[in-house]
């Protein structure tokens, strides 16, 4: 496995490898790996003959307030973790690598980042589409894998590659949950044992709604309602939003008409979770 800090490698890396005919997927990652990030990793080995993964804790997607100096950085188990998983290639840089003095290009998707997590972390998908627009310059790869459990960050990075040209394949990629439920996250580390045993209460509270939903409960107030209910009922909680939006545009619905996602974001101590999960067609209704 090949590590580099540097952009030149990188990109001469991926061009070799295609100029030879093969493929390589991409996995974008912040580290703190964990089984939602080795999922990606394997199905990009799946897809793609080689994989790159990059390992960048990205300043310009957390607010002043947020964690990004206490963010986890393991980063020699995050190799050891990559060189195991068969990766090929890891870039590594520095938030100087990243954003030399002088840079002055943002990328800005509109509509869908007014919703869910937008208003409520400005400028965070600013720096999320920002900072994926580089590393698939500095990697062009064929494919990038990202997972559902950040849904909007993967519609956002599908519009954005649509709107920009950007000939990368996305490839969205199932939530991996502990036993109880509770979607993996790197930011799981900050729960303590109890709070970390309530918050299963957020994929349960999903689950049942998903199911409702199924058994044909289409009143979209009772059931985010029954969300609100589960979640509260399992210890302190700040819930921020609890939404049923259409599965592609992310708008907010008023009736359950068409492939939709409820989505969530609730604090737990000063531990900030968001999960979702996929709204099935109705059954008759109720
Ligand atoms: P992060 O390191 O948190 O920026 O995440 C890097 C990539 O891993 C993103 O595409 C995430 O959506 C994905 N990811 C994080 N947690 C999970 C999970 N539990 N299941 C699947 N993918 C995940």
């Amino acid at each position: 496995m090949n590590a580099h800090a540097d952009i030149l490698p990188c990109r001469q890396a991926v061009r070799d490898i295609q100029r030879k005919g093969d493929t390589i997927g991409l996995v974008p990652t912040m580290g703190a790996l964990h089984e939602g990030h080795l999922s990606l990793i394997r199905t990009a080995k799946e897809r793609c003959k080689h994989v790159a993964v990059t390992i960048f804790v990205n300043p310009t997607q957390f607010a002043p307030t947020d964690d990004f100096t206490a963010y986890p950085r393991p980063l020699q188990s995050d190799l050891d973790a990559c060189d195991q998983a068969g990766v090929d290639l890891v870039f590594t840089p520095t938030v100087e690598t990243m954003y030399p003095s002088g840079v002055r290009t943002t990328v800005h998707v509109s509509g869908l980042t007014d919703v869910l997590c937008g208003p409520r972390r400005p400028g965070h998908f600013d720096g999320v589409a920002t900072v994926v627009a580089k590393l698939f310059q500095i990697l062009p790869a064929d494919a990038a894998f990202f997972g559902e459990k950040d849904y909007q960050q993967l519609a956002v990075i599908r519009q954005m590659v649509r709107d920009l040209n950007i000939p990368i394949e996305i490839v969205g990629c199932p939530t991996v949950r502990e036993r109880g439920g509770l979607a993996l996250s790197s930011r799981n580390a900050y729960l303590s044992p109890a709070q970390h045993n309530q918050a299963s209460c957020l994929s349960r509270a999903l689950f049942r709604a998903a199911n409702r939903i199924r058994a044909g409960k289409r009143n979209i107030a009772m059931i985010v309602d029954g969300v609100r209910e589960v979640i509260t009922a399992a210890g302190p909680a700040q819930i921020e939003y609890i939404e049923i939006v259409d599965a592609q545009t992310l708008e907010p619905l008023t009736i359950i008409d068409r492939p939709a996602r409820i989505c969530l974001a609730v604090r737990i101590g000063t531990c900030r979770l968001i999960d979702n999960i996929a709204v099935d067609a109705p059954g008759p209704s109720s």
